[in-house]
């Protein structure tokens, strides 16, 4: 058995949890965040090994899983919890059962990305030996909680405040814990290529959105790909985008 998930504690009583083992395209990050009352985990992953069985500690306390927005690397571990929320704005595609796919050619067709695959296969290892990449699917994910711009949930002892930042997709938001100033976009922004092309993405939305990050001011930034970063770089990836996209 594969280990599959990185784990890498960032300090603050917060967790990244990643999967090496995938595509760039598709590596992501989620967070485990630990409250007096309660955790949140920020996003769930690919799903192509159960999180349940690899992470046992992640469940120890019955966490809210917090989806960013309705793609297969961040929402495909999220039927393993019990207590989930996103925007109102996914749950009809989280209700649809996202697309997805670990073969390249078929995943870009299934999401409306108009390239070419950089690989054949999503993951560079099976996680077992007779683990058949073919099989990989992400059944309807149902919510229990629709969140809206401004809501805030609460762990108890610390707080995050949902910030709808559409663009990436219609109800992509980020969370913002204000004591710390610690931002957690999904993939509003990141180090790296941002995508706004894809068929429900939305490009005068992300400018809007972008326009907002632009000028917020937090501390650190853990996003939904790549590394953490801080405010000046936060400032500078939203200009970046705002300038090509003038
Ligand atoms: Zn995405």
């Amino acid at each position: 058995m594969v280990d599959w998930y990185e784990q890498a504690d960032v300090g603050g009583g917060v967790v990244r949890i990643s999967e090496p083992h995938v595509n760039d395209l598709l590596s992501a990050n989620f967070w485990w965040l630990r409250g007096a009352g309660r955790d949140i985990v920020v996003d769930a992953g690919l799903g192509v090994v159960p999180l349940r069985a690899a992470i046992p500690g992640l469940f120890a306390r019955d966490p809210l899983v917090v989806l960013t927005h309705a793609h297969l690397d961040h929402v495909g571990g999220a039927p393993a919890f019990a207590a989930r929320a996103a925007h109102r704005a996914e749950a009809d595609l989280l209700a649809a059962g996202v697309p997805a796919s670990l073969d390249g050619a078929e995943l870009y067709a299934a999401l409306g990305i108009d390239a070419e695959p950089d690989s054949e296969l999503m993951i560079n290892v099976r996680p077992e030996p007779g683990y058949d990449p073919a099989s990989y699917r992400i059944g309807p994910i149902t919510l229990q909680h629709l969140l809206d711009d401004g809501d805030r949930v609460d762990l108890g002892g610390r707080e995050l405040t949902v910030l709808h930042l559409p663009g990436h997709t219609p109800g992509s938001i980020a969370l913002l814990e204000e004591r710390t100033g610690t931002l957690y976009p999904g993939d509003v922004v990141y180090e790296g290529g941002l995508i706004d092309d894809l068929p429900n993405s939305d490009v005068a939305d992300y400018r809007r959105s972008m326009e907002f990050l632009a000028t917020l001011d937090v501390s650190v930034v853990h996003p939904g790909h790549g590394p953490s970063f801080d405010r000046a770089r936060l400032h500078q990836l939203a200009e970046t985008y705002l300038s090509r996209r003038r």
